[in-house]
């Protein structure tokens, strides 16, 4: 028996800050569904495949491995045996990484590691279609937004941080693009589960988003 918490929205909703956050508190196991697209999205960049060329990039994901390892540095995504934790959130893997994963080939290999990284544990999942497909029994299902502006902002704060150079103009086109672009995939689309909380944290702290998801968890245990 697992117990799932899915937590899905948008790029910049804060869905990562606040599932670690939540993971840590409730002992749940923290899985970052779209580090796994990213993953696929680097390969295929580091093989000089054209993101048109979807046959080159469906042939790869056999010889795709990934994992999540919990190191003294913290968490960190492994590709093929490499260290990528940085590598993933690079400016050109955010701009093919929609793309990529609108692949109907790479969504089915993707959702069934996610599905077995969950396997009998407890996890708390984020992502886009967590609640809609991934695991649409989920015990706890929340939606999770903000405006485009402020997920723009949040994540040229986080870009500053770890050194990414992207102008906040860039940063709010690309959000835009993926938030079109998710809700747009035939498989996987971006969108609130019938049965989910939605929770708009425009105005929220990161605090007070985590005290409101560890209130409805509790609620539901
Ligand atoms: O969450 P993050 O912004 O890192 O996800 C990167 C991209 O991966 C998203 O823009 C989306 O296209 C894709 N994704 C997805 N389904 C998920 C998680 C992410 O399609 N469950």
């Amino acid at each position: 028996m697992s117990f799932v918490v899915a937590i899905d929205g948008p790029a910049g909703s804060g869905k990562g800050t606040i599932t670690e956050l939540v993971g840590k508190e409730l002992d749940l196991i923290n899985i970052d569904t779209g580090a796994t697209y990213r993953c696929v999205a680097l390969e295929t960049l580091n093989r000089n495949i054209s993101i048109e060329d979807k046959e080159s990039i469906i042939s790869i994901l056999d010889e795709i491995d990934i994992e999540f390892k919990n190191t003294s540095e913290g968490k960190k995504v492994f590709l093929n045996g490499n260290d990528v934790t940085a590598k993933i959130r690079s400016k050109e893997v955010s701009q093919i990484v929609s793309q990529v994963s609108s692949i109907k080939e790479v969504r089915f290999k993707m959702v069934d590691l996610q599905r077995r990284l969950a396997e009998g544990k407890n996890v708390i999942m984020e992502g886009r279609d967590i609640g809609t497909y991934v695991f649409p029994n989920a015990n706890v299902k929340i939606y999770l937004d903000a405006t485009a502006e402020e997920r723009a902002n949040r994540r040229f704060k986080q870009n500053k941080e770890a050194g990414i150079e992207m102008s906040y103009e860039e940063i709010l086109q690309n959000i835009k693009m993926r938030d079109k672009n998710d809700m747009e995939k035939e498989i996987g689309a971006l969108k609130q589960a019938e049965d989910a909380i939605y929770l708009d944290s425009t105005f929220l702290t990161i605090e007070q988003v985590k005290d409101k998801i560890i209130e409805i968890i509790k609620d539901n245990m």
